[in-house]
């Protein structure tokens, strides 16, 4: 082990021999060995994970999940003003809690998010990286040996084997790491390439989840224990996402496999999105009435204006932005210009305009795009949702453009009714315009106590207005930053209101979209790497309600 290796001075090649065989460089070996001396192995282990962290451009960038905490913590003490209205003695720590960052190293060594969490429950709160990783790997020998998983607590001491288990893990992963910062520093056309080329996920087709209302169950699953509910949980976000990002969510959420769906089959627009959820998956129903899905039924004004030839029955996914008047000037000109009947090339350019722009038919000749309240209505929110309350044009599309899809996401939320007759408190990470809320109260399903964060504060005065129209009697807390969150706070709230029932959330997708050319830069990505936040935060909130707060 490497505390008993450091007896062996610089001439005993084995402690060098040991950290680089995890796949750290010998430069950086020899440097953390001479800052933390040789018989602190954890203290060196420490410092080459954060300097391998420099040595990663995302991380360079604050991006990564390691870094992005710490960042987190420094920005907190730097801003000591939390925008809660609701609960104004929040306290922020100076350094991530040792116990959230070792869970995550172990995850980034490769072990599963599972396997992190059992550890830690055996070894302890307080137990070291180190003590973790062996004591996964005791728990896979004990396995392998007994075809048993031992439950009771086990803290090995590290021996050699378990040494190189632990090494190979890291290996890969330097190795991952290794080939993502030779892809970013080619050169352009090469990067250009490779980020089409991983656009290329298998998506399940059709798309259709589990089940669809009125279907039943295409799926039995088993969740692993460490999975199961309560906190039920249920994260979203785009399912084209970059090739291996599902993967990697689905390993930090107890790999879970990532439910694919399209909106299509729940209302006129398309939206492809995956969840990741410990939701039982029986007994799902639909909102009801049933929302019209062709485009035509659910604007019933287009139609005297549909022309023939477009053929469109469904609207492409509703977009953050929409097209310039100068466009819709355009289109009305070729087809003025063209008479009765316009000619096919001048279908086909009007045509692919109206798909990419989610154009309708609003006159003779006039294309246009939504309006926002049309696409409220798509997505199911009230009317007005986000219109007034100081809100401009182009923030409602971007809010709206970001939001949940309420019949889709009510449908697999809908199991929650019979598991909690009184109603729920719910943690709503990433909040937006409240998909989720709503989502919930279009069920009939009481809102305890919401604990809402979100960094926009257009959004949260949507959420609270929304919160004081439909008479909401539950607890409304505010949050402004997912950053801020961490274990201290979450037991205070956790204690005020009783625990959480539910988590729910989807990070910001803006690095994982295929519209986006030019940060499409994957979970590391500068927003979405707010993903390892909602595994972050969601972690606390299990161990909190372990402890019985
Ligand atoms: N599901 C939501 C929308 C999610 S989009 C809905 O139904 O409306 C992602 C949201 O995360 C955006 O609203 C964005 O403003 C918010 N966000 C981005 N960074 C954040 C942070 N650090 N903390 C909290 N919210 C954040």
């Amino acid at each position: 082990m490497p505390g008993e290796a450091c007896e062996a001075g610089p001439s005993h090649p084995s402690l060098y021999s040991y950290f680089i065989a995890m796949g750290f460089s010998k430069n950086i070996v020899e440097k953390a060995i001479k800052k933390n001396g040789e018989g602190n192995s954890e203290a060196i282990l420490e410092t080459l994970l954060t300097y391998s962290a420099t040595e990663n451009p995302y991380l360079k960038n604050e991006d990564g999940p390691i870094e992005s905490i710490a960042r987190n913590y420094v920005d907190g003490l730097e801003d000591d003003s939390s925008d809660t209205d609701d609960f104004d003695d929040l306290e922020f720590i100076e350094a991530p809690p040792g116990r959230d960052r070792n869970l995550l190293t172990l995850v980034e060594m490769g072990f599963s998010a599972e396997e992190a969490s059992a550890a830690r429950d055996r070894c302890g709160l307080d137990a070291s990286v180190l003590e973790l990783a062996d004591s996964i790997h005791a728990a896979h020998m004990a396995k392998d040996s007994h075809g048993i998983v031992l439950g009771s607590p086990i803290i090995n001491k590290p021996n050699e084997a378990t040494f190189y288990s632990t090494s190979r893990k890291k290996r890969i992963l330097m190795e991952e790491k290794r080939k993502h910062r030779r892809n970013s520093h080619h050169g352009s056309r090469r990067s250009e390439y490779l980020k089409k080329a991983a656009l290329d996920v298998d998506i399940p087709k059709p798309m259709i989840g589990f089940s669809l209302p009125f279907q039943n169950c295409i799926k039995r699953r088993n969740l692993p224990d460490s999975a199961l509910g309560p906190p039920y949980f249920y994260y979203e976000n785009v399912a084209l996402a970059p090739k291996g990002v599902w993967d990697t969510i689905s390993r930090f959420l107890y790999d879970i496999e990532p439910e694919f769906v399209d909106s299509k089959y729940f209302c006129a627009s398309m939206r492809k999105r995956a969840y990741i959820h410990n939701l039982p998956i029986e007994n799902r129903f639909p909102l009801l009435p049933l929302p019209k899905k062709t485009i035509q039924e659910a604007l019933p004004s287009t139609k005297k204006w549909w022309p023939e030839w477009d053929n469109r029955t469904q609207l492409n996914c509703l977009q953050t932005c929409t097209a310039s008047a100068k466009l819709t000037e355009k289109i009305k000109k070729a087809l003025d210009d063209s008479g009765d009947v316009p000619s096919l090339r001048v279908q086909e350019y009007v045509l692919a305009q109206c798909k990419k722009w989610n154009l309708v038919w609003v006159g003779r000749h006039k294309a246009a795009p939504l309006e926002p309240d049309e696409i409220e209505m798509l997505l199911r929110f009230p009317k007005n949702h986000t219109r007034g309350g100081g809100i401009g044009r182009t923030e409602r599309f971007k809010s709206l453009g970001n939001s949940f899809q309420i019949d889709t996401v009510a449908y697999h939320l809908s199991v929650l009714k019979n598991i909690f007759p009184d109603g729920i408190n719910v943690l709503s990470l990433f909040s937006g315009i409240g998909g989720a809320e709503v989502a919930l109260h279009s069920l009939g399903i009481r809102l305890k106590a919401v604990v809402s964060v979100e960094i926009s504060e257009v959004n949260r005065n949507i959420i609270r207005c929304w919160w004081e129209q439909t008479n909401q009697k539950g607890t409304l807390i505010e949050v402004d930053d997912v950053q801020k969150l961490d274990g201290g706070n979450l037991e205070k709230f956790m204690r005020r209101i009783g625990g959480f029932h539910l988590v729910i959330g989807g990070s910001p997708c803006n690095n994982l979209t295929g519209s986006n050319r030019h940060s499409r830069d994957g979970l590391e990505g500068k927003d979405s790497s707010l993903f390892y936040d909602f595994f972050r935060i969601l972690d606390l909130v299990k161990c909190i309600m372990g402890k019985k707060f």
